[in-house]
């Protein structure tokens, strides 16, 4: 006589935040699914909703207390994690409601409080988690997370206070997280860390696992880039080894791709944001990279209106930028989040003059974007297909080894009726905007 199942208990996940956040979703769900929890992708037909919060800028700790209220409206059983379940105050005060709160990579106390929330029916079997774990990006694409924390102390930053000083995961159980997700159909490895050039110095660098894999990121890139997957970097910040990592750019064995979060160029002002590095002397150092990796694309993000930013000081940034001709730019007017030491600074820049100076800053990277983009118009490359129309509309959507997922351009495709997501197709470049590539494939 067959037995019958007791329905499985469902989860509900809210995720909020950068890719780190991402990952830890992952992770979450990865863990209930093993424990034998379906996943719900409504409020309606979840038991409990995890609702995974950023509390970043003042504007994401905003949007993360919007979503509590509309989980707890919607479905009344709520836990909160994350980054702003740092603030555990101030969401019990708002929602007393809310059944529990854990703050960023307690994956543990969020797993414990989803088995309390909404305890799992007796079962005699339960569903295999898949090899690669459970994944909330398409499954061509997966996020890679090398460590947590920080050990700067940028004045305007309060992640270090949210999570912790630098801890970065064993090398050897990085290398076989990425070789799973590759055996299990990824096509691109998005490296992901606080500080990914940091990698590895709270382990003094030693190797670990059977292969001695060093923990560096200059060794852990290498070995990730043999798993012939695409390898992307995000958070680098320009210290000398760098340099390494360019060299297996152009080895090929990671892709020409640097996103370094510059904030800004003014030597004084870098000074008061206490960044790490000398960035401000940074534009040989790109110089020499673009010799040695001539298509090399660099993504960075900046801060207008730090507080005491003058107006020549501002001015020179853009100046820097004009040099630099950066790829890809994020600016972000001056936000004074909770708890950073930058608020004490003085001469605060009034909002609307923040805001202007973002603006304009933003109008010369889209200038300088599509210069670099038309440079491209005509070029044969590869690409990722991201989403296909399928064979009636015959269009696709793709990247470049230029542009990272969800925050890059995009290649869009025309007359590609077979293509399917995860493929790498060879295209040809016809024309270019400030931010897209469109093209057709060879
Ligand atoms: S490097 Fe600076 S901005 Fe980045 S996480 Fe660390 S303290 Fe924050």
């Amino acid at each position: 006589m067959a037995t019958a199942l007791a329905r499985p208990k469902r989860v509900g996940m809210v995720s909020l935040g950068c890719p780190k956040a991402l990952v830890d979703s992952e992770r979450i769900l990865t863990r209930l699914r093993a424990d034998g929890y379906a996943l719900s992708s409504d409020y309606a037909g979840a038991d409990v909703v995890i609702v995974n919060t950023c509390g970043f800028l003042d504007s994401a700790k905003a949007e993360s207390l919007e979503a509590i209220g509309e989980a707890v409206a919607e479905n009344g059983r709520v836990i909160v994690t994350g980054c702003m379940g740092a603030e555990a105050e101030t969401i019990r005060a708002r929602f007393p409601e809310v059944l529990a709160v854990t703050g960023p990579q307690q994956y543990e106390a969020v797993v414990g409080a989803v088995h309390a929330a909404a305890p799992q029916p007796a079962q005699p079997f339960v569903d295999l988690v898949p090899e690669a774990g459970l994944k909330l990006t398409p499954r061509h694409t997966s996020y890679l997370k090398i460590s947590e924390g920080c050990n700067h102390r940028c004045s305007f930053c309060i992640i270090p206070r949210l999570r912790g000083r630098l801890e970065s995961r064993r090398p050897d159980a990085i290398l076989r997280e990425a070789e799973k997700l590759v055996a299990a159909g990824t096509r691109e490895l998005v490296v992901i860390s606080q500080d990914t050039s940091a990698y590895g110095r709270d382990l003094r660098h030693e190797r670990f696992g059977a292969g001695g894999l060093r923990a560096h990121i200059t060794d852990l890139a290498r070995a990730l880039g043999q798993l012939g997957a695409w390898v992307r970097l995000h958070y680098v910040y320009p210290y000398a080894h760098v340099d390494a990592l360019v060299e297996l750019m152009a080895e090929g064995l990671i892709l020409p791709y640097l996103d370094i979060p510059f904030q800004h160029a003014h030597p004084r002002v870098l000074k008061a944001m206490r960044r790490p590095a000398d960035e401000a002397r940074v534009l040989d150092r790109i110089a020499a990279w673009r010799r040695l990796v001539p298509d090399l694309a660099i993504r960075s993000t900046f801060i207008a209106g730090f507080p005491g930013e003058t107006e020549a000081e501002f001015q020179h940034l853009l100046d820097w930028l004009d040099e630099a001709r950066l790829d890809r730019v994020g600016c972000f007017a001056y936000e004074p989040v909770a708890g950073a030491d930058a608020n004490a600074l003085p001469d605060p820049v009034p909002e609307e003059v923040r805001r202007e100076r973002r603006d304009r800053l933003m109008a010369r990277a889209a200038e300088m974007s599509a210069r670099r983009l038309a440079a491209k118009v005509g070029r044969t490359i590869e690409v990722l297909v991201d989403a296909a129309d399928g064979a009636d509309g015959g269009g696709a959507t793709a990247r470049s080894k230029w542009d990272a997922p969800e925050i890059d351009g995009r290649v869009l495709l025309r007359d590609a009726p077979h293509a399917r997501p995860g493929d790498i197709l060879t295209v040809r470049i016809e024309d270019a905007d400030a931010f897209d590539l469109y093209g057709v494939p060879c």
